[in-house]
């Protein structure tokens, strides 16, 4: 099994998992290592929304789980960070100040709103939504330097009000290879997320075109992530995120350690 580098914990807003069920389910999945990669969205724009939570007591609940599991699994510790150009100094502080394994940069909003409310869609085609998505994730990758892989590019697309049907990688192909190209030169990866599957998209964020193009490219480093924010999701369709691997030319995918890529044959 291929390690899953992108799961929650009740450390995240919208988790109440408890993360000794979370390592124990991966053991039982048959996965090598995993990192926790709880939120942090600072100045989350949504009302009473607030994804925060204290480090030490997070660092201190996965270092408690290593000494527990240790021998069975490598835990690492990491962070998803919601992007916003006003927050690229507090994160880069955030960064200096504790020892991550791994850091997620991920775009949770567009135009202002989180796409998983509706409001988000209201009088927009879904076509222009997406497209505001991505410029919004080049800008904030080309301000933003601190994390390690870009979390499910396409994400904006599970919450259309067609899904997919406005959406494909030739759609979009001028921004798209804008994104990956600067994470190219940047020397960052990307991530597959598994829960596009999951949540009945078909397919995973990105669209396996997208993960392709990447290579194309040059890309070389890879991510792979369930996104789970509960145990039984781990490690979910991990088998079809291998072959979509393969079949886009990748020998290889990534895992992070004290934030280093350790390249590891698929
Ligand atoms: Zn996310
Ligand atoms: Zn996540």
């Amino acid at each position: 099994m291929l390690a899953d580098m992108h799961m929650h914990t009740h450390f995240s807003t919208d988790s109440h998992a408890d993360m000794n069920e979370m390592v124990e389910q991966s053991i039982r999945a048959g996965i090598p290592s995993i990192c926790f990669t709880d939120h942090i969205d600072w100045e989350f724009p949504e009302e009473g929304v607030v994804f925060d939570f204290d480090i030490h007591e997070y660092e201190k609940a996965i270092q408690e789980a290593r000494a527990r599991y240790g021998k069975d699994i490598q835990i690492g510790m990491g962070v998803e960070l919601g992007m916003q150009p006003q927050l690229v100094c507090p994160y880069m502080k955030l960064l200096e100040e504790h020892p991550f394994d791994f850091v997620i940069g991920s775009m949770h909003l567009v135009n202002g709103r989180d796409p998983y409310y509706p409001e988000a869609f209201a009088g927009r085609s879904d076509r222009e939504v997406y497209r505001d998505y991505l410029e919004g994730t080049l800008e904030n990758i080309k301000a933003f330097h601190g994390f390690d892989s870009l979390g499910h590019l396409d994400y904006v697309v599970r919450y259309g009000q067609h899904k997919a049907e406005e959406y494909s990688y030739e759609a979009f192909s001028d921004v798209i290879d804008e994104i990956l190209k600067q994470l190219v030169k940047d020397g960052k990866g990307l991530e597959i997320n598994t829960a596009g599957l999951r949540k009945g998209l078909g397919f995973p964020n990105p669209h396996p075109q997208v993960m392709k193009r990447f290579r194309e490219l040059g890309g070389e480093i890879v991510t792979v992530g369930s996104d789970s924010h509960k145990p039984y999701s781990i490690g979910y369709d991990f088998d079809k995120a291998k072959d979509i691997l393969l079949e886009c030319g990748f020998s290889y995918y990534t895992q992070f350690r004290e934030r280093k890529p350790d390249f590891i044959k698929i």
